[in-house]
């Protein structure tokens, strides 16, 4: 592998949302804020890379006074900061749903997601508020659900959807059903849109659906949560484990990345 100093290059930093950028349950940024404010000094905008829809997504930039480009639904589609659709790696959730839910009632199998529940049962799920579970329903890519049956059958499930090009993707709350893309393909999509010098790679995630998103990446934080401990990207010239979890734990990641890039002590690829 090659490995270098990390000297005025430019950098990105890509995201992660609940649990990483955001409380898991309260969905609040506030123990980031000096982080971002860093950031935000030497000219840095996060870009967001949630499982999040696209409306959530610019709900959660509006709130918190960042305009930026994004990547919803797990790295689905790509939209610029004016928040137009700029490309789509997944299939339409719309052209695959029925045969998935056929599959579910031919094998008897126990699951239920977004598309079964009414936003009353999201917002109950979620934590959300019925308004913004609403914006959470309106996804184009992916199928968020929750197992309700044995592993043995969802291995089962796994091989059956693989024939209609679908795989699964365990987020912190749900597994995505969705066609073969992720947050690591988006992001490098949109770094070679970049001029040069190419900006470097900072990616922070919690969840087994951000490990293509840190894997990527030149500088990969591993935010503490309850399914870090599985996740161990290999490419990244640095990778950054936080003794804390959410936005807290994102304050101090951000923060050691810094310390090391002024101390010229920052590897990247
Ligand atoms: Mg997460």
């Amino acid at each position: 592998m090659n490995q270098n100093v990390a000297k005025s290059a430019p950098f990105l930093v890509f995201t992660d949302l609940d649990g990483s950028l955001m409380e898991h349950e309260s969905y609040s940024m506030e123990a980031a804020k000096p982080a971002l404010a860093e950031l935000a000094r030497r000219g840095v905008t996060p870009i967001f890379a949630s499982s999040k829809t696209a409306v959530e997504i610019l709900e959660a930039q509006r709130a918190s006074g960042i305009t930026a480009p994004f990547i919803c639904e797990n790295g689905a589609a790509v939209y610029n900061s004016s928040g137009q659709f700029l490309t789509a790696f997944g299939l339409p959730r719309t052209s695959w749903l029925l045969a998935v839910h056929q599959l579910r009632k031919r094998l008897s199998l126990r699951f239920t997601g977004f598309s079964d529940w009414p936003a009353e049962k999201i917002a109950e799920q979620t934590g959300l508020s019925r308004a913004d579970a609403g914006k959470a329903q309106r996804r184009e890519f992916t199928e968020p659900i929750l197992w309700q049956d044995t592993k043995v059958n969802f291995q089962l499930f796994k091989s059956e959807i693989q024939r209609l090009s679908l795989t699964t993707l365990e987020g912190g709350r749900f597994i995505s059903i969705q066609s073969q893309f992720d947050k690591g393909k988006a992001m490098k999509w949109w770094q070679a849109r970049q001029s040069q010098p190419r900006p470097f790679l900072i990616a922070l995630g919690d969840s087994p659906n951000d490990l293509s998103l840190l894997a990527a990446a030149d500088v990969a934080v591993v935010i503490k949560s309850g399914k870090s401990n599985d996740l161990d990207p290999q490419g990244p010239a640095t990778v950054i484990r936080t003794s804390i979890a959410g936005p807290a734990g994102w304050n101090d990641g951000i923060r050691q990345i810094l310390n090391l890039l002024d101390s010229q002590q920052l590897l990247i690829n």
